[in-house]
């Protein structure tokens, strides 16, 4: 405890002020009877002579009466009327007492700033919010006064003090060794073979409630105990790519955790997992279409001096992957074809692009086509939507055209025939 003694201290410093402040400015919310003689401040129990002995005598006695104050104070939570400024400051107090009951039991301070655990890459928080959860108790971090650490990886949260019982593996790891989603549907084991125990923790669990209640993660299709699964929802890849379905379900929390990471990575390759797909959802199509355009748009950015220059390529910095390819998706994407989201924004880059290339901008103007087969009409461009593109050296034709003539490109025919006669003459020489 010898670094505990310091750790009071400024606790003290810090708390005292803070209630003498408040008795000072608003007496009412304390009970505070101001006779002039009296010292008495407030009427819970609780106040002052927690804070006014010598720091030397904390010892159990101290604890035990702490316990005490924060009985009471709960009682007088519950007596006060709902919502008032008396109860809400009831809360206050009441957290104050709790904090400071963790500090005389948990009174560390000189704690490293990085920890590696499990592959977890655990950074010491500084935020004095106390809404977080640890994720190894399932309490509340009362960051005030407790040190606690989130995973930079995967945000795990937990209380320094929870630290060594964490038994789960970072989630980062996995998502960068074994970046595939589960694809199929709650693919559940049923409760035997985990021998009614929780998935995660192993503690003993049943769909009785007895020991303790057994919830799935429609995700894994487990079961977990109430500690490894809070009830979170989240969308399930498998029931997007066979059932186009989004509703969100119920997952564990270290599923919640992978799918929350998962979610913008580009891992689903849609023409192979589920082709059929395409056919039943029109939206799918569309996007489609608009990805390969942007594909044939991007050889005209990455030349053009003014495109680079009004960064227009990064009207796409969210999906990195629709600048690479056109047919791998996130789970992410998915969700926004769904709501209809995907195909506005974009629609709207697209015409962006467009504009650029067709008519804001010389250079890119410059690099239209004239369509070799009818040599007649507007310039072309490949991602326009009467075109067609020769596969092997990207010349643009006029769809019409292109079909009337059999599918077949002039330049690559010319080119073919030249080679034949290369070869001969070739071979005289
Ligand atoms: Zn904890
Ligand atoms: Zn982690
Ligand atoms: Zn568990
Ligand atoms: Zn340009
Ligand atoms: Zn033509
Ligand atoms: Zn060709």
């Amino acid at each position: 405890m010898s670094g505990g003694g310091s750790i009071i201290c400024d606790f003290i410093a810090h708390t005292v002020p803070f209630y003498f402040l408040l008795i000072a400015t608003r007496p009412e919310l304390f009970n505070v009877t101001r006779t002039p003689s009296s010292d008495r401040t407030m009427d819970l129990g609780l106040a002052e002579d927690h804070f006014s002995r010598p720091v030397g005598s904390l010892v159990a006695s101290d604890i035990e009466q702490l316990k005490l104050a924060i009985e009471e104070c709960k009682k007088l939570i519950l007596e006060l009327p709902e919502h008032s400024e008396r109860q809400k400051d009831t809360v206050v107090k009441l957290i104050h007492l709790r904090l400071k009951l963790q500090e005389l039991k948990d009174p560390e301070e000189d704690e490293p700033n990085l920890r590696i655990l499990l592959e977890h890459r655990f950074s010491k928080e500084k935020s004095k919010s106390v809404k977080q959860t640890c994720d190894k108790c399932s309490t509340i971090i009362w960051g005030l006064i407790q040190t606690w650490y989130t995973c930079t990886g995967c945000y795990y949260r937990c209380h320094s003090k929870c630290m060594n019982l964490i038994t789960k593996p970072c989630v980062r790891s996995k998502v960068s060794h074994q970046s595939e989603y589960e694809l199929s549907i709650c693919p559940e084991i049923g409760l035997d073979r985990q021998d009614y125990r929780c998935a995660e923790c192993r503690s003993p669990v049943s769909l009785r409630g007895v020991p303790s209640e057994a919830r799935q993660c429609d995700y894994t299709g487990q079961y977990y105990c109430s500690t490894c699964h809070w009830n979170d929802t989240a969308v399930i890849p498998a029931r997007v790519i066979h059932n186009w379905e989004f509703e969100p379900r119920k997952v564990c929390r270290s599923s919640m955790r992978y799918l929350t990471l998962m979610i913008p990575r580009p891992v689903l390759k849609l023409k192979e997992i589920n082709p059929l797909l395409f056919n039943f959802v029109e939206e799918l199509v569309e996007i489609r279409k608009l990805r390969q355009d942007i594909l044939l748009m991007k050889p005209y950015f990455i030349t053009c001096k003014e495109a680079m220059e009004a960064r227009l390529l990064l009207q796409l910095q969210d999906r990195q992957h629709f600048v690479e390819n056109d047919d791998m998706y996130s789970l992410q994407d998915l969700i926004d074809i769904s709501t209809g989201r995907l195909s506005c924004s974009l629609t709207e880059i697209h015409t962006t692009f467009a504009k650029h290339i067709k008519l804001d901008c010389e250079r890119c103007q410059a690099k239209g086509f004239v369509c070799e087969l009818c040599k007649e009409g507007d310039i072309l461009f490949p991602f326009d939507s009467h075109t067609s593109v020769c596969h092997d050296c990207s010349a643009v034709f006029h769809r019409d055209c292109y079909y009337d003539n059999s599918t077949t490109c002039p330049k690559c025919t010319r080119f073919t025939e030249r080679k034949q006669d290369d070869i001969p003459e070739e071979k005289k020489a």
